[in-house]
């Protein structure tokens, strides 16, 4: 299945969209331009001037082509995940107003929202998403912006975007989206009613657990404002690191599809699987969310979490014995990884705080690389033994 992002797919807008015309003695790979400043014109502040203003040659590039992957007018390359997350809030709000999270979002995200931004004078309430009309009857007058992260790491919860969307809508609140998990690939809020999109481009934009960075799309007009904010916090990516990010994101297409069909295998295998007491992935029928997975998702990922039926102690033996699966945190690159999210993304929230959003001490969180999925089989049996 060809997904069609007006004229072209998207496999080939990863390769080439934005992309100016080649003459003949061009080279056919951008060239990485490692300089932190220009030179300026006399008499006029206009153009290129520091990489910290974000419009150098490597970001302006991959910029427009993330943002056609997204069906955004603009998108934004920062730092880090949480770089881009961090400025795209503050480009939406201001002290006095209120924001209404999901309370299953990333642990850095959670911190964030929890920690810093009362400190800013903006006042958050986290939402248990899957509670009905929970959004609604939080709302105050102060309220800007729902924020939300589907598919939930590292729970693969998926939210229905569509009666969220349908509220900010009609309240004139921005919906803001963390759509790290699933990739443009497999989900693309915009197409769902969503205002903003975020994503870690650590994970599967770049693919290769080689670049840390972030990405924000959507209007012009508001990406405008989060350039802002990245200047003066300081939160620019390094040309390198851009350059790298537009290398992993030519191949995203066929990593994605690879994970997804690697994934949906290894989640069957592991659901027959004694030692294993829960499998959460959303291609499974039992998932609480596959119908919604099916509606929001052209691909239902390549993260699966798991729960083994002999606890902490089995998940400590498990996690030893593995060879393939490398046990690190992050996700979404070229290699299977494994990791537990208490010690790693959530490792900033309380066991209790965890266990309400659906992560036991013991839960494992694995991001299927692109191996053969055979070969990942045989390690998870092996390690089960
Ligand atoms: C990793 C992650 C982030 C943070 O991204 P960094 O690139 O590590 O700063 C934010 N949201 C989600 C869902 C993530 O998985």
């Amino acid at each position: 299945m060809s997904k069609k992002k007006g004229p072209q797919a998207l496999s080939t807008i990863a390769i080439h969209g934005g992309a100016e015309t080649r003459h003949a003695g061009d080279p056919v790979v951008a060239p990485l331009v490692q300089s932190v400043n220009y030179v300026q014109e006399v008499g006029t502040g206009a153009g290129l001037k520091y990489t910290r203003y974000g419009n150098t040659p490597n970001a302006e590039r991959i910029q427009k082509r993330i943002a056609m992957l997204e069906g955004a007018e603009a998108s934004i390359v920062l730092s880090s995940g949480m770089g881009a997350t961090a400025c795209a809030m503050l480009a939406l709000l201001r002290p006095g107003d209120h924001l209404l999270a999901s309370a299953y979002i990333y642990g850095g995200t959670h911190r964030l929202l929890t920690e810093e931004f009362n400190r800013h004078g903006i006042d958050v309430t986290l939402v248990d998403p899957f509670e009905p009309r929970a959004w609604r009857k939080r709302l105050r007058k102060e309220t800007r912006a729902i924020f939300v992260e589907s598919p939930v790491n590292p729970t693969c919860r998926v939210l229905d975007l569509r009666p969220i969307s349908y509220l900010t809508k009609e309240v004139g609140l921005a919906l803001v989206v963390d759509s790290t998990f699933a990739s443009p690939v497999n989900f693309r809020p915009i197409e769902h009613g969503a205002d903003v999109v975020i994503h870690s481009a650590t994970k599967y934009l770049n693919g290769h657990h080689d670049v840390l960075s972030g990405v924000v799309a959507g209007t012009e007009s508001y990406i405008q404002e989060v350039l802002q904010k990245e200047m003066v916090w300081g939160q620019t990516p390094d040309p390198f690191a851009l350059w790298l990010l537009e290398r992993g994101l030519k191949t995203i297409d066929v990593r994605v599809r690879r994970q997804n069909d690697n994934a949906m295998r290894i989640a069957h295998w592991c659901s027959d699987r004694k030692e294993i007491k829960r499998v959460h992935y959303p291609g499974l029928s039992d998932h609480p969310d596959h119908e919604i997975a099916r509606a929001m998702l052209d691909g239902f990922g390549g993260m699966i979490a798991l729960e083994l039926s002999g606890g902490g102690k089995a998940t400590d033996k498990f996690l030893r014995r593995l060879k393939l699966i490398t046990h690190a945190a992050s996700l979404g690159g070229v290699d299977s990884l494994i990791c537990e999210p208490r010690y790693t993304s959530h490792a900033a929230m309380s066991s209790e705080e965890r266990a309400r959003i659906g992560i036991p001490d013991g839960f494992l969180r694995l991001s299927i690389g692109i191996e053969d999925a055979d070969d990942i089989i045989a390690d998870i049996e092996q390690a089960l033994k």
